[in-house]
């Protein structure tokens, strides 16, 4: 509104210019009832103008600097110095008796906001995967089925019936929130009948039951990079549910599960496994092939190895995923004792045992797998 064609506050509250402040109070108390908006619900348009421009003189009238300003220089001075023209908070504690029941009577007073809709980002989704151990140290890429909230076509995503539209929510009168008065306090809360939107549909659209999302299923391709291990969470930008009023989407996290292997035991990208040999092959050495990720890996088993020794293939264990080299190969070797043996092979072992010597006394303790590779390897 031009300040030029705005009605003289003095004549809003049909007071004389030379009026005292209790007399402004008093006409300013005056045509708020009389233009409050409940009860004026004919003609409650007209009413919330009138009660808006009411509030608005009292605010400048009713302070004195700004009432001074407002006589010399007209709305001029008002706009023109950095004075707020329009209402002024201290009101409804002054006329609590009239405000206290009145729901949005700051949307009125500040120039109404309403039928907004809220924007809002879409839900991050979550997806299990299993993986076989071989997969998670190969990486794969694979396609998988994903039922998640998509736009309804049939109704734009209105959540209305074709043809129908949507109307004011009656809760809110369509402001989408309620206001309530507690004490000094103006509470706000988002209106729950419509969740904000401050307007509602007449018929419900049959596609998605007046959600105006759909569940579809969408087939989404994932990348999963080598050497992965069980809750690894993969984040896929994006890809989760659409935003409800045009938000943006939602992430889609891939939760990892991978399979035991039989017989590597896995810490980080280092593997673990125990191969057993015999006795001979311990005492005299040999070569043998474990199996590793790529297919047999070769490893020289020297003279005189006892049980429990650890061997360390470098770099024939898992992939970093975060693409930082390998990991590991360790091989635990355990010498097993012969069990049943025949009778010739008796007779040699008591021969060889009769030229050995060994001291009967206790060993030093065992320590765990893992700590022994630290303290040798480490
Ligand atoms: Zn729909
Ligand atoms: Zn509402």
């Amino acid at each position: 509104m031009a300040a030029a064609q705005k009605r003289d506050y003095y004549e809003m509250l049909s007071v004389p210019r030379t009026a005292a402040a209790e007399e402004i109070k008093s006409a300013y108390r005056k045509a708020a009832l009389k233009w409050h908006p409940d009860r004026n619900p004919r003609d409650k348009h007209q009413a919330e103008e009138r009660f808006r421009e009411a509030t608005e003189a009292y605010s400048v009238l009713s302070d004195p600097q700004k009432r001074a300003a407002y006589d010399r220089y007209g709305h001029a001075g008002i706009s023109g110095v950095g004075f707020d023209a329009g209402f002024n908070r201290t009101i409804f504690e002054e006329f609590q008796d009239i405000f206290g029941d009145f729901f949005g009577f700051e949307e009125v007073l500040g120039g109404g906001r309403r039928g907004r809709s809220r924007v809002q980002r879409g839900a991050d989704l979550r997806y299990d995967m299993n993986l076989s151990f071989e997969e998670a140290a190969s990486g794969v890429t694979t396609k998988v089925k994903l039922p998640r909230l998509e736009f309804c076509e049939a109704c734009n995503g209105t959540g209305a019936k074709a043809g129908t539209g949507v109307t004011a929510c009656q809760s809110c009168a369509g402001r989408g929130q309620l206001h309530y008065q507690q004490g000094f306090f103006t509470v706000t809360r988002t209106c729950p009948a419509c969740q904000g939107a401050g307007q509602v549909v007449r018929e419900r659209c049959v596609e998605c039951r007046g959600q105006g999302r759909i569940e579809k299923e969408r087939t989404i391709e994932l990348r999963i990079p080598p050497g992965v291990d069980s809750q690894t969470r993969l984040r896929v930008p994006g890809e989760g549910e659409k935003g409800a009023n045009g938000g943006p989407p939602g992430d889609l996290y891939v939760v990892l599960e991978v399979k035991e292997h039989p017989f590597f035991e896995r810490r980080n990208a280092d593997l673990y496994c125990t191969i057993p040999i015999s006795f001979a092959q311990a005492a005299l050495g040999t070569e043998i092939f474990v199996p590793g990720l790529n297919g047999d890996e070769k490893l020289k088993i020297p003279e005189g190895t006892q049980t429990g020794s650890i061997f360390r293939l470098k770099g024939k264990g898992l992939p970093d995923p975060h693409g930082g080299g390998k990991g590991d190969l360790y091989v635990n070797v355990r010498v097993v004792t012969p069990g049943k043996m025949s009778r010739e092979q008796r007779r040699l072992l008591e021969q060889l045992g009769a030229t050995l010597q060994v001291e009967n006394r206790p060993a030093e303790r065992n320590s765990s797998l893992f700590e022994k590779v630290k303290d040798i390897f480490g």
